[in-house]
């Protein structure tokens, strides 16, 4: 149980820590937190663009690198800013330390470049912080069974924040961005997007899992059986989180905690999307196995469906996958191409998926035929629809990604007036 000092963790994102500047002034934060009585525990990512350096230089010298060197070299980006705020803090007379993920250890499985996370020992940091030092924690990096540097998948600090908090049973986990909560949608590209006070678990981990990446997936989920009190604040506005009283970002938390319920609460979209046509297949039973059974052998991911059957007795199977998945998707089903008999496979990349979540769905009619009107008053051609008991997504031509969000958050009242 926390004691009378209230433990947190706070999470600095790429952003956050960009540069000397933004480090030292990262440092001026943790500092206050912990002159308002707090123990506190650090997570940080790499720099903004770090990562994308480092996974580029690894793409540049092969297309089908060794996953295990790719960890060791993504992972160092984090390894530099958690130095660096170390020093940065000792320079403000904070005690400091920094951790790699394997000196924790954080264990992860072996899954390289999107492993999970299998234990945590908190008792080390617990005696460390107990001492009045604060550590901080590369984020997004762990160790995997064979001793190798592991790391949790993009955005994974974000992960490595919520399960450093369950290891040391904080009272809270803060994530630190450059945008000072959660909001109805992207404020970047829409800016009547509406500050929520509050989500739940479950609606955030649906909308994080559609494209809304201000959390990273797995760190919803796992805070959401752990438990963990997750605020997503500002690290660019003054003034530190406040312990007691009201929270300045906004609150992951469970449904019982929200007061108002909305039908939709928020609106996601995902670019990294690509739709496979598979035409004119003669029809019969055990199609669908023949096409998606070879490809979740090959580790691609299905996520929307439809087939549908013409009168001359051919079938289309219309599906989508993410873009990293689709050059193996392709390669898998023309592999097949005579087992399934089909006379063509169409690709497209230039598509975007757009979901509208919400818990109040399950009770309500409505939210989708509102999504269909919307969409065709303003021309937007739907290509392929998913719903599921929280929401609705469609996936409609790339160029239309802005004009559809933004017309969806009106038709849904979530303009911020
Ligand atoms: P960090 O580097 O701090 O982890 P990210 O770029 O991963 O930051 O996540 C923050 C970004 O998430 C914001 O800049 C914003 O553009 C985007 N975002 C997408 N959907 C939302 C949303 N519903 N609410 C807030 N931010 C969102
Ligand atoms: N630096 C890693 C990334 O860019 C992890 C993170 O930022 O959460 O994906
Ligand atoms: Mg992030």
């Amino acid at each position: 149980m926390p004691g009378s000092v209230p433990r947190i963790v706070m999470k600095f994102g790429g952003t956050s820590v960009g540069d000397i500047e933004r480090i030292k002034a990262v440092a001026e934060r943790v500092k206050k937190q912990k002159d308002a009585g707090c123990d506190v525990l650090v997570v940080v990512s790499a720099m903004a663009g770090e990562t994308n350096k480092l996974v580029g230089y690894c793409d540049a010298l092969s297309d089908l690198h060794d996953a295990r060197e790719y960890d060791s070299i993504v992972a160092t980006g984090e390894q530099v800013t958690s130095g660096l705020l170390a020093i940065a803090l000792q320079k403000l007379g904070v005690s400091a330390r920094s951790w790699a993920g394997w000196q924790v250890p954080i264990r992860t499985d072996s899954a390289h470049g999107k492993a999970s996370l299998d234990t945590i020992d908190g008792a080390h940091l617990l005696g460390c912080m107990a001492e009045g030092v604060v550590p901080v924690v590369a984020g997004f990096q762990g160790v995997g069974p064979d001793g190798r540097v592991t790391t949790l998948g993009r955005g994974g600090s974000d992960t490595s924040a919520v399960a450093l908090a369950a290891a040391i049973k904080a009272d809270r986990c803060d994530i630190y961005t450059d945008v000072d909560g959660i909001y109805t949608t992207d404020p970047r590209i829409v800016s009547k997007a509406r500050k929520l006070e509050k989500i739940t678990y479950e609606e955030m981990l649906e909308l994080a899992s559609v494209g809304a990446k201000v959390l990273q997936t797995r760190s919803v989920g796992l805070a959401m059986r752990q438990g963990v009190r997750v605020q997503v604040l500002s690290s660019f506005v003054d003034g530190p989180a406040l312990v007691e009283g009201k929270l300045p970002g906004s609150l992951v938390v469970d449904e019982d905690e929200i007061v108002e319920k909305k039908l939709v609460t928020g609106i996601a979209y995902s670019r990294d999307e690509a739709k496979l046509s598979v035409r004119r297949i003669p029809d019969r039973p055990g199609i669908a196995a023949a096409i998606f059974g070879p490809l979740s052998e090959a580790n691609v991911n299905v996520d929307m469906i439809v087939q549908s059957t013409g009168a001359d007795g051919t079938t289309n199977m219309t599906f989508t996958t993410s873009k990293t998945d689709l050059p193996r998707a392709i390669s898998t089903l023309e592999s097949v191409r005579d087992a399934v008999q089909y006379e063509e496979l169409v690709t497209d990349d230039d598509v975007v998926k757009i979901s509208v979540v919400g818990t109040g769905m399950r009770s309500h009619a409505g939210v989708a035929s509102t999504m269909f009107r919307t969409l065709s008053e303003r021309s937007i051609n739907i290509q392929v629809i998913s719903t599921s008991e929280i929401k609705v997504s469609v996936l409609v031509a790339a160029e239309y990604a802005e004009l559809a969000v933004r017309a969806l958050h009106t038709a849904y009242g979530l303009d911020n007036v």
